[in-house]
């Protein structure tokens, strides 16, 4: 079930029933933040950093968390958004996502080869295979055309993925996304294509000789296969002549009668393929070694929705969890790439509570990680594919609600807008949640922070735009000390490639 951009469009001014719940955060303060108290914690943070030493071991396994669209405004703000939900914050922006402690960050320039704000095709391609290209295209070189539909031109522009290194390696590998598994980010691992939307035959031209996205998942092969790929987009690997397992009365979407499914547990020894919550906790890591999860016809349901969901899905940490048990079996090592595909999702549609959600989800799934991981022999990165237009703005109070409207420290009221408006700390450059000038809704008596509120915008558009500034990249394990500036976006493949003393681009 997936039908939450359209009902977050439509539900874009809400009544408050409960307005009272945005009141400011105030605690039982047992920290006193006087000049001693920063003092002193600066001074642990420096010895913290001068202890810090180069891990130089290569690295085993490599885990790759990219938050589709986590630009540094939503990491800042799903920071506030969780520290406030915790007992005996401070206002909540003290708080730190489980990334946010890792030793090394840099900052990551995500413009395309042809598009000075990246779609998430060319930008995924550089971070896993090196190479930037054209916007729209996925493991290609920038030579081939968007939409190119001679499959030979495809397959001569290839540029290889560190996925795909991987298994030439021996080392096992894994895709663990809750967008389709079959949209771009997820697709750029292991399929190598001139258009992003070729997800299934029936999105395609048909005079078209590239093969889909969805036939090159099953058709990878590179060492012995995938081990690991959980996700959505179940209709693209199902055909039409068959119903959906979840929703019953809607179809696959493959037009050439191919199940897809059915060919994963063909080809692979101990195959699973599941589709919802108990099939997913009934696999045994150890004794499945190739597993295909497809949780929902099309996208996963938002980590806040995810309760309602009809035969019911896995969180972003339970696939992370499952999939590095699978993956450790290879004593050689692995590469696994998780992706909260849906942060990206809930931008498009101007909702800052579910994009938040989608980022708390994220850490708690890299602190998993950590938690069953060495940094001995592991480099764990968190980056993001390129920002959203998402601002944090006006002079809120310390502790002011991150989902609220802005109050200055020592007033009783809202602070206005000319007009006389109150406005939120949160909202978009663009995108759904306009709500028109020169005379502005009033925002007093609507709960801001209702998860279906979409935070207002200043230019009108069906969908909220990516932005192009850098974003962050988040580093810990083996070689991580290598992330350090400001990078190209490709430069995440190079750590990646010679932490595993791989030969770059072979
Ligand atoms: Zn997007």
């Amino acid at each position: 079930m997936c039908a939450n951009e359209c009902k977050l469009t439509a539900m874009a001014v809400i009544l408050a029933s409960s307005l009272l719940t945005i009141s400011a955060v105030s605690n039982a303060e047992t920290i006193s933040e006087n000049p001693k108290f920063w003092l002193d914690s600066g001074k642990q943070s420096l010895a913290d950093s001068e202890k810090l030493k180069p891990n130089e071991n290569n690295a085993k396994n490599v885990i790759l968390f990219v938050g589709d669209g986590m630009g540094i405004s939503t990491i800042t703000a799903a920071r506030i958004f969780e520290g406030q939900s915790k007992p005996n914050n401070r206002g909540g922006e003290e708080n730190s996502l489980s990334f946010e402690k890792f030793p090394y960050v840099a900052l990551s320039k995500t413009y395309s080869v042809n598009q000075q704000t990246p779609d998430s095709a060319p930008t995924m391609t550089a971070i896993i295979t090196g190479v930037k290209t054209n916007d729209g295209e996925l493991s290609v070189g920038m030579a081939v055309a968007r939409q190119e539909k001679n499959g030979n031109v495809v397959n001569a522009n290839k540029v290889k993925s560190l996925l795909e290194q991987a298994e030439e390696n021996g080392l096992s590998t894994g895709i663990v996304t809750t967008a389709r598994l079959t949209h771009a980010t997820p697709a750029a691992c292991y399929a190598h294509t001139s258009e992003r939307d070729w997800e299934a035959d029936a999105d395609m031209p048909t005079d078209a000789t590239v093969s889909d996205i969805a036939k090159q998942l099953i058709n990878f092969n590179y060492g012995n296969g995938l081990e690991v790929a959980m996700g959505g987009g179940r209709s693209k690997f199902l055909p039409e002549t068959i119903n959906d397992p979840e929703e019953l009365d809607k179809k696959g979407s493959r037009k050439d009668g191919l199940n897809l499914t059915q060919q994963w547990l063909d080809k692979y020894p101990n195959a699973a393929y599941v589709f919802d919550k108990m099939g997913f906790a009934a696999i045994d890591a150890k004794k499945t070694d190739h597993l295909l999860g497809l949780f929902d016809i099309s996208h996963m349901e938002y980590e806040n929705d995810r309760e309602k969901d009809t035969a019911g899905e896995p969180s972003l940490t339970e696939m992370t969890a499952k999939a590095i048990d699978i993956l450790s079996k290879n004593k050689k090592g692995y590469v696994l790439m998780v992706e909260a595909g849906r942060i990206d999702h809930a931008h498009h549609a101007g909702n800052a509570y579910r994009a938040l959600s989608e980022t708390v989800e994220l850490s708690n799934a890299v602190r998993k990680a950590l938690e069953k991981t060495n940094p001995k022999d592991t480099l764990i990165v968190v980056t993001a594919d390129h920002s959203h237009t998402f601002t944090i703005a006006g002079y809120p109070q310390r502790g002011n609600p991150i989902l609220g409207l802005v109050k200055q420290p020592g007033e009783t009221d809202f602070a206005k807008d000319k007009h006389g408006m109150p406005y939120t700390t949160l909202g978009y450059a663009n995108g759904p949640g306009y709500r028109g000038t020169p005379n502005r809704v009033d925002l007093t008596l609507i709960d801001t922070a209702h998860p279906d509120f979409l935070q207002e915008a200043a230019v009108p558009l069906a969908s909220e735009t990516h932005a192009a500034e850098d974003v962050a990249i988040f580093a810990t394990g083996s070689k991580a000390h290598l992330f350090h500036g400001i990078q190209e976006e490709s430069y995440i493949y190079q750590v990646m490639a010679k932490a595993l003393k791989f030969k770059v681009g072979q």
